[in-house]
């Protein structure tokens, strides 16, 4: 017998399909609705919003695109090779306990890095003294979000000691919005309005070599007076809303659809319950068909007896619980079920009944949750 030997945990049964030219037209589309010279910063965190981070790097390495946002040094050092144009953004703070080593490799690698505290600044300053690296900083400012930002005041410390220090790069001014994808756009023009009163007292507007930067997808679609240099897109790239819109100023396509085989088909009698917790049980003669997938690729536990599914063009239920890695699909009413026949389980169509959006609702949840879960074992496939 044949031992078969595999190196990577990938589950080649498991299809994600990326749409390149989905994902190249959002980015078109985001950008036009930005001045020609406004910079755009892809976000690929969280293994690209779930779509596979090498992939959607592959794709976008080679566009206008003009830096990549990733939420830590590991992303940086996993897309580092393979980017050569692009900036790379590190999200996460430097903290006064990073490792020494994440600080230099950032500051030789010309990566930018996110700075709130003057404890951090005193950390790197010291760390690179006598070095020819100097690092690119972005001070991330408190407007209201309340995360990781510095208070203005103290932020206004902040630059002037990066402006002091030789090892160190005003690359960044920027703030993120806390609301900007409701409907109620008040408290982010108040947050727009507390970060144009730190950029005017401390004269930031306009200077050469920082980049300032307000917008997430939300504000980057509904508020264009807080495009400011650079726009941080992420969940729109991908081809949603950051909650479904009526009458959207941008026309987004879902970039991804993850689809599975059918493994097994068995025929149950009515009135027998079906996988764990007998949560359903069959009201008539029911062919059931077994997928190969379950809440360990991503796929919520929370679906069972709700979720829907796209065999060709038939839609069919979920039914019993989700397990690790297996559901099953009421398929008594497709003409002929076949093993290695593809589920679509999350379709690439906003309103299709299997399409992020319907799956969000059901989770109670919203649409990120649902593409990042997608596991990093699914196969990616671009096309
Ligand atoms: C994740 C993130 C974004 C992208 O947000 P989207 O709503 O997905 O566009 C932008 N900026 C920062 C700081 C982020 O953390």
């Amino acid at each position: 017998m044949k031992i078969y030997r595999q190196q990577s945990l990938i589950r080649p049964d498991l299809q994600a399909h990326i749409y390149s030219q989905a994902l190249l037209n959002n980015v078109h589309n985001l950008k036009i609705l930005c001045p020609a010279d406004t910079k755009f910063c892809g976000v690929v965190k969280a293994n690209a919003y779930g779509h596979g981070i090498s992939e959607v790097v592959n794709i976008l390495k080679k566009t206008d695109v003009d830096f990549f946002a990733v939420a830590s040094i590991y992303e940086a050092i996993h897309i580092s090779q393979m980017v050569d144009k692009q900036s790379i953004l590190i999200l996460e703070p430097v903290s006064a306990n990073a490792p020494p080593d994440h600080i230099l490799l950032c500051a030789k690698n010309r990566w930018h890095c996110v700075i709130s505290s003057t404890e951090a600044l005193d950390f790197v300053a010291k760390l690179l003294s006598g070095q020819k690296h100097k690092l690119n900083l972005h001070v991330n400012v408190e407007t209201g979000m309340g995360r990781c930002g510095i208070e203005p005041a103290q932020a206004a410390i902040l630059i002037a000691q990066i402006d002091r220090c030789p090892n160190t790069n005003l690359a960044g001014v920027y703030t993120h919005f806390a609301t900007a994808d409701e409907q109620d756009l008040s408290y982010a023009y108040r947050q727009l309005d507390a970060f144009n009163d730190f950029l005017r007292k401390n004269r930031l507007v306009g200077r050469k070599d920082t980049i300032i930067h307000a917008a997430n997808s939300a504000a980057t679609i509904k508020i264009p007076e807080s495009h400011f240099d650079m726009v941080r897109c992420g969940i729109s790239m991908y081809g949603y809303y950051s909650r479904p819109m009526n009458n959207p100023a941008v026309k987004l396509t879902p970039v991804m659809k993850l689809q599975a085989p059918i493994v097994g088909v068995k025929t149950l009698p009515a009135g027998h319950s079906v996988s764990y917790g007998r949560s359903f049980t069959t009201t008539r003669n029911t062919t059931a068909a077994i997928i190969p997938l379950g809440y360990a690729d991503g796929y919520w536990r929370c679906f069972a007896n709700k979720a829907k599914m796209l065999l060709g063009n038939n839609v069919v239920n979920v039914i019993g619980r989700v397990s690790m890695d297996q559901l099953l699909i009421d398929v008594t009413d497709i003409e002929e079920p076949t093993i290695g026949q593809m589920v679509t389980i999350i379709d690439n169509n906003h309103e299709s009944p299997c399409g992020v959006y319907a799956l969000a609702d059901l989770a109670e949840t919203i649409c990120y949750e649902i593409l990042t879960c997608v596991h990093a074992h699914v196969n990616r496939i671009v096309h």
